[in-house]
């Protein structure tokens, strides 16, 4: 790295925020996924000017740009492949404001989701996305991926609750996208572009997000079925209805297994599948939405559906969501983690043929997740050191992503590609559309300084 960039660096941000050691450096090289590039310089901004201070600098060296959050991301979004310097967007954490009369909050990107939610209710307000990382993950790494949770189902992802934000673009240049107001048509819709970018087009350094009433009252339901088709016909029929769950979680054999035998979780033998239904609604009215989504629970595979009349009854039939992860450690060393997405009548499908590869190459799948919305994250989990398991495992994976596709499906509908997936984005995205994404890439960073080596194919030509 040119001696003057870093001098001019130090000289703009203080050192103490400017990391070199590699010991600090080090747990910025890695996110989720666990792999690991060690990031040549770590910057830590406080202000919007900062970022364009380093973006500008970065695109004057041509030296690669990673913003960063919380690196709790899935597919390897957040990790510097080309070196270069990581941009910790953390220290850029405030509460601008909170408009509760227009329910309007404009935020840094370094606050954690958590943090949105706690003020948020304060007002009587929440912000839709929730997804599991809510504690620690940014909203600006939620951004970038559009990450939502079981909410999505009955409030929207990222995109439909973001109104506004403010970006630096790759060469240092600030735009602001969107308006203050729940409608606007005014150019291109830049914003909905934005998310869902996993940091190569701008550095979001502000969002103006779309906040709701906080409901008065919420409920839980777990319902269990002695077959998958069972619960996956209770899906469609839920799902039928006027009025929607505001989550409607979907765990199958192999995951209700495993919370029984490792989370401790009270459940009969003989459950095939597992639905747990989030409803909310005000204290009037929410007794009857219970009643109607009970009443399109029931197939002829119903065994019984529980309702929890008080918080602490809900918080235990979450408990059988909570416990999968740890649970999943059990069941083999390593786990390939997908979340793909399925139109929701094709949820049967789906799970029949996951069935059949499980059985065809000696590799456990687990599937769960958010069923209303089609998106199953599917876990394929296996032994390095079993030479088959091994050996078969990237094929078994490819023949998950054409089942997808076949039934009209999405490879990713939460995590984005980033580094994991970006090998298999061309059999989703046509290549007139991926040019065009590639064109609009370097409209945005003419010197492919941001987060480099991210999204397109690695032999993609070098944008
Ligand atoms: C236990 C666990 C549970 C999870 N549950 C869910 C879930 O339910 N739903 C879900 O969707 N995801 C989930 N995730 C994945 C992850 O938490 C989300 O993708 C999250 O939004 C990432 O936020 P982050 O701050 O950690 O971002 P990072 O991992 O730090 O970054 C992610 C991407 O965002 C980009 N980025 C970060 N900040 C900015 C910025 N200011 N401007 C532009 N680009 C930026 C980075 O370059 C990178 O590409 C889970 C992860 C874990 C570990």
């Amino acid at each position: 790295m040119h001696p003057k960039f870093l001098t001019k660096l130090q000289q703009h941000l203080s050192k103490e925020f400017v990391l070199t050691d590699p010991q600090k450096c080090w747990p910025y090289g890695t996110d989720g996924t666990q792999c690991f590039f060690m990031p040549e310089t770590v910057v830590l901004p406080k202000t919007h000017d900062d970022v364009v201070f380093i973006t500008r600098l970065c695109n004057e060296y041509e030296i690669p740009l990673v913003p960063r959050g919380a690196g709790s991301g899935a597919v390897g979004g957040a990790v510097p492949i080309h070196g270069g310097i990581v941009m910790s967007m953390m220290r850029m954490h405030n509460i601008v404001s909170i408009d509760h009369e227009n329910r309007v909050m404009i935020a840094e990107p370094g606050i954690t989701n958590l943090a949105i939610q706690i003020a948020a209710k304060k007002h009587n307000l929440f912000w839709a996305p929730d997804p599991g990382s809510r504690e620690y993950c940014s909203l600006g790494g939620n951004l970038a991926h559009n990450s939502s949770g079981p909410r999505a189902i009955k409030y929207g992802t990222v995109r439909e609750n973001v109104l506004a934000l403010k970006a630096v673009t790759g060469n240092g240049d600030t735009i602001h996208t969107g308006a203050y107001t729940t409608k606007n048509v005014v150019g291109y819709d830049l914003t909905r572009l934005l998310i869902g970018s996993e940091g190569t087009l701008a550095t979001i350094t502000e969002a103006t997000l779309k906040l709701l009433p906080l409901p008065k009252k919420q409920m839980t339901l777990r319902a269990l079925y002695r077959s998958i088709e069972g619960a996956t016909t209770a899906v469609t029929q839920i799902m039928g209805q006027a009025e929607l769950p505001s989550a409607l979680e979907f765990m199958d054999k192999t995951t209700v297994d495993l919370v029984r035998q490792y989370g401790g979780v009270d459940l009969p033998q003989g459950v095939e599948a597992l639905l747990l239904i989030g409803i909310d609604g005000n204290d009037h009215s929410i007794n009857d939405v219970v009643s109607i989504i009970q009443e399109a629970s029931k197939t002829s595979d119903l065994m019984t559906i529980d309702i929890a009349k008080d918080e602490q009854e809900s918080q235990k039939l979450w408990q059988a969501r909570r416990r999968i992860s740890p649970s999943l450690r059990h069941v083999a060393p390593k786990k390939i983690n997908e979340d793909i997405v399925v139109p929701v009548s094709k949820i049967p499908a789906l799970l029949k043929a996951l069935e059949k590869l499980s059985k065809q190459y000696g590799i456990t799948i687990v599937s769960f997740g958010h069923a209303g919305n089609g998106n199953i994250h599917v876990n394929l989990m296996y032994d390095p050191d079993n030479k088959l398991q091994a050996a078969h495992v990237d094929e078994c994976l490819q023949k998950v992503f054409t089942i997808v596709l076949n039934l009209n499906g999405s490879l990713s509908g939460e995590h984005g590609i980033g580094l994991s997936k970006q090998a298999f984005i061309t059999q989703e995205v046509d290549e007139h559309s991926l040019n065009l994404m590639r064109q609009i890439k370097q409209v945005f960073d003419p010197k492919g300084i941001l987060n480099p080596g991210k999204i397109f194919p690695a032999n993609s030509p070098p944008l």
